[in-house]
């Protein structure tokens, strides 16, 4: 039997494995909560974090692991936002850095490479990797556009897409830069190959593909490529529907692109099976939430009848899974992959 981290080496390169491959998304908020953690408690703490990830993932099952899933807004809080620690869920941050190109020039960059917490997450990622060498273990965080929507303020980042297209240019160019800050100390000396990065400001609900080719691709190909000449390889997760584009995403240079629920499946495959590996998109509120285990069943195989059994694809969720999702809808998900017999 191939291990969870054989399974998905063979999905990235778009070979079939002796079985479904099925991953989470992330599923830090939902493991934190099982684990009876806090966010705020792991941020000073390696060795709690690579603990609750570590014995979460015998639990959970998922042949993706996410180092860092929770934690996508630290970047721009080492950078002097402040962050709004909450009970249950994703530590918010309050306010924004810049109203302006020019407020940019006064952010400093290094601190990326400095900051407690981000030094916290690296650290567990090089113990989790260790630890569960058998399984594909990642560390994520928000893609470009995203990260530099964080800077600027959502609302604005809307704004500014129609009013001030040279602002998006320079926060999303700068948010490169802070990507690039943030995995250099694992990329070099070769710890990590895998990163998620997740872009749900790029929805296909809020932005239309022609400002996707024009505020999004560049930065993504940037990251990328640069990560790639690194060694390491890049899964992508965008929201909302985004079949109208789905020809854009190989140009990205990922290697896999997770999609929500909303997006043609089948469209999916017709545009990318061969091309680069697709993931998705079991509905992760109304199925994984909100459904019994007969409809996580159901709509796995679904999916996996549809669009999954050539290859190059791995099971997912449309998107991150809430917190109250019921552990046995998530066993039901995975236990349907493991069990297809190809
Ligand atoms: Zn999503």
């Amino acid at each position: 039997m191939e291990t969870p981290r054989e399974v998905i080496d063979r999905a990235l390169n778009r070979e079939t494995a002796d079985r479904i491959p099925a991953a989470l998304i992330g599923a830090g908020t939902w493991s934190a909560r099982e684990y009876g953690v806090s966010f705020k408690q792991m941020s000073t703490d390696s060795s709690l974090m690579a603990r609750m990830i570590t014995e979460m993932a015998d639990r959970l099952k998922s042949d993706i692991v996410y180092v860092g899933s929770g934690y996508p807004n630290f970047p721009v809080a080492a950078l002097g936002c402040a962050i709004n620690y909450r009970d249950v869920g994703t530590p918010d941050l309050e306010g924004t850095l810049v109203h302006a190109e020019s407020d940019l020039t006064g952010l400093d960059l290094s601190r990326i490479s400095s900051d407690p917490v981000l030094s916290t997450i690296r650290q567990a990622y090089g113990v989790v990797s260790k630890a569960l060498g058998n399984y594909a273990v990642t560390l994520t965080a928000w893609g470009p556009f995203t990260l530099g929507a964080r800077l600027v303020g959502e609302e604005a980042m809307m704004k500014a897409l129609y009013k001030n297209p040279g602002l998006v240019k320079s926060v999303t160019e700068f948010a490169v830069s802070m990507l690039k800050l943030f995995y250099e100390p694992l990329l070099s000396p070769g710890l990590l190959d895998l990163i998620l990065l997740g872009e749900p400001t790029a929805s296909g609900d809020l932005i239309s593909r022609k400002q996707f080719e024009q505020f999004v691709l560049p930065q993504l190909q940037d990251f990328i490529s640069w990560a790639a000449g690194k060694g390491a390889r890049t899964i992508l997760h965008i929201c909302g529907n985004t079949t109208d584009r789905l020809d854009l995403y190989p140009r990205t240079g990922v290697h896999c692109i997770s999609l929500d629920h909303k997006t043609d499946m089948v469209r999916a495959k017709e545009i990318l099976h061969g091309t680069i590996c697709f993931a998705g998109n079991v509905d992760p509120v109304n199925v994984l939430l909100r459904g019994t285990v007969q409809d996580v069943e159901d709509a796995c195989r679904n999916v996996i009848e549809k669009v999954g059994t050539r290859g190059g694809f791995i099971l997912m969720p449309g998107c991150d899974i809430p917190p109250g999702v019921p552990y046995e809808n998530i066993h039901a998900f995975m236990r349907v992959a493991r069990e297809w017999a190809v």
